[in-house]
């Protein structure tokens, strides 16, 4: 690792569990011990090299077991891409990870990727679905199309995890300011209380939590929040004391400059934090 690297990497530290599974297995326990689950993601998307792709289906089934082993109470969440473009061969290693963990009693979370993979990503999960309830997908609320994939998931008993979405997209496919993407999210939140059970709400937004606490007081359904590691640490606490259910989303590996670059441009002050960190 460069210098530059290394600087880089003691800031990214604030957003990833480290750069094997045992850090993140440490970072899973820390995590616990706040009072919140761990969802575990190896890092890495768009993998094409058959070896890379056993690679990363063997890291997620080991995530599983250690973390039974242990005691740990985690779970994973997982890109579709990390086991590459075929879609019956993703599908497979998908339903082994969900097998593995219903046997385990742990969640298996889809995450969502670009746009260009919505469809496929759906057809995957609910594929999945038919046979293994603990799975969920991400559905995110910048996409126009969100609102019926969300009425769709919830009428055959999908699980869903809601965030606002982080890829660039052309401009047809999704809504572009911030105030027509927190306005959707609302939509889509309302949905979640009145109509699904056991869903996720994953969001940094003050507004939208209180959103989501005052639909909790009068729709009586499991939902938890998620948000990601190094992010609104003392929101994750106040709603701990309050009781709510939170998962702290960490994700880990080689992988992780791409990832934390995306934290960094996502918010002016973690680019200081950089800045100051090089400089
Ligand atoms: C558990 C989880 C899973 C996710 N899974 C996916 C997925 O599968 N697909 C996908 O496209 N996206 C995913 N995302 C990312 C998501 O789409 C957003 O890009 C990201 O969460 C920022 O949006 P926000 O809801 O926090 O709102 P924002 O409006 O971006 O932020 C709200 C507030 O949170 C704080 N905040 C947000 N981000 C940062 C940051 N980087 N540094 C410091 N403070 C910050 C700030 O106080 C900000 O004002 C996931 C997010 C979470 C929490």
């Amino acid at each position: 690792m460069s210098i530059k690297q290394a600087l880089v990497y003691k800031v990214a530290k604030h957003w990833i569990a480290g750069k094997d599974l045992e850090e993140a297995l440490k970072a899973a326990q820390a995590t616990n011990e706040k009072g919140m689950r761990a969802i575990i993601n190896y890092l890495g998307e768009d993998v094409s090299d058959p070896s890379l792709i056993e690679q990363n289906y063997i890291e997620y089934l080991k995530i599983q077991n250690i973390a039974s082993e242990r005691r740990i109470n985690a779970c994973i969440a997982l890109k579709p891409t990390q086991f590459g473009s075929d879609a019956q061969s993703e599908i497979e290693k998908i339903q082994t990870l969900a097998q593995e963990g219903m046997k385990l009693k742990q969640d298996v979370w889809i995450d969502m990727e670009s746009s260009a993979l919505t469809e496929k990503t759906l057809e995957i999960y609910l594929e999945v679905l038919k046979s293994y309830q603990n799975v969920g997908v991400a559905l995110q609320a910048y996409m126009k199309r969100s609102e019926q994939d969300l009425l769709h998931l919830l009428a055959i008993g999908g699980r869903v995890r809601l965030c606002k979405g982080a890829y660039r997209e052309p401009a047809n496919l999704v809504l572009r300011s911030r105030a027509e993407i927190n306005d959707n999210y609302s939509k889509l939140l309302r949905i979640l209380f009145e109509r699904g059970n056991d869903f996720a709400v994953a969001t940094h937004d003050s507004k939208l939590i209180d959103e989501a606490k005052k639909l909790a007081d009068s729709h009586h359904v499991n939902f938890e929040f998620e948000m990601l590691k190094g992010i609104r640490i003392e929101l994750k606490e106040e709603l701990l004391a309050s009781g709510y259910r939170v998962s702290d989303y960490l994700p880990y590996g080689n992988q992780w400059y791409n990832y934390s670059m995306r934290r960094v441009t996502e918010h002016p002050s973690n680019i200081w934090l950089l800045a100051r960190s090089i400089l």
